[in-house]
């Protein structure tokens, strides 16, 4: 399924997302080339990044919620976080960083492209602001772009239509005047859409691992 899936997008960079995936199906995909993985709760960050210490090269990318008090763990184990949404959180995690001795750790503002109360990441309008902060007040911080997950009505809709929403244009935009002008968009089910859009990250999960084991 990676070498399908890499031959559809091209130049695209792929984030195996992992979570609830065993190490050892980690290990079959990395056999297979794959180097950059995803995860969503800290615990299972740090689990796994343990349990596959021995594979160079790896790249574990958080993408779940920033919670205060998990922000040094997610400094700790993580090189990469996508999911930024407050000066707040870049500064905990700068702050985390410097005593790891980190510098440059890539970094998006996540982005909440539906208003959804229950979903984390700014609103398009609060993104210039954030940026601004990161890049003017913590140095440890690289800020690559944008990464968004749609509300799920958004996201049917590029999967019904094979085109990208007018949403996804907007937030392609400001995407490329965001740092270095990335945006990580896209799931299993409509990321065909997204890399239409002009998503330069692509984040698969059950479309690479199949379903998750459990929840
Ligand atoms: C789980 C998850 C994905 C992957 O979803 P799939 O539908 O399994 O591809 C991507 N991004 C985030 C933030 C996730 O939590």
């Amino acid at each position: 399924m990676l070498a399908e899936l890499k031959s559809k997008i091209g130049s695209v960079r792929l984030i195996a997302v992992s979570k609830k995936q065993s190490p050892e199906s980690i290990r079959g995909l990395y056999a297979q080339g794959q180097r950059v993985f995803g995860e969503n709760y800290v615990q299972e960050l740090q689990e796994k990044a343990q349990a596959l210490a021995d594979l160079p090269d790896l790249h574990w990318v958080y993408i779940g919620v920033l919670q205060s008090n998990k922000i040094k763990r997610v400094a700790q184990w993580a090189q990469e976080v996508q999911t930024l949404s407050s000066p707040r959180e870049a500064s905990l995690l700068a702050q985390s960083l410097r005593g790891y001795g980190k510098t440059q750790l890539p970094v998006y503002i996540c982005v909440n492209l539906g208003d959804e109360p229950q979903k984390g990441g700014v609103d398009l309008q609060g993104v210039p602001d954030l940026a601004r902060f990161i890049q003017e007040s913590c140095p440890e911080l690289a800020l690559q772009g944008l990464m968004a997950i749609p509300p799920q009505a958004m996201s049917d809709e590029a999967h019904r239509t094979g085109k990208p929403p007018e949403a996804y244009l907007r937030l392609r935009e400001l995407a490329k005047v965001t740092g270095a002008g990335k945006l990580s968009l896209g799931m299993s089910s409509d990321y065909e859409a997204a890399i239409l859009a002009g998503a330069t990250d692509i984040r698969i999960g059950t479309a690479l691992f199949g379903k998750r084991p459990y929840t």
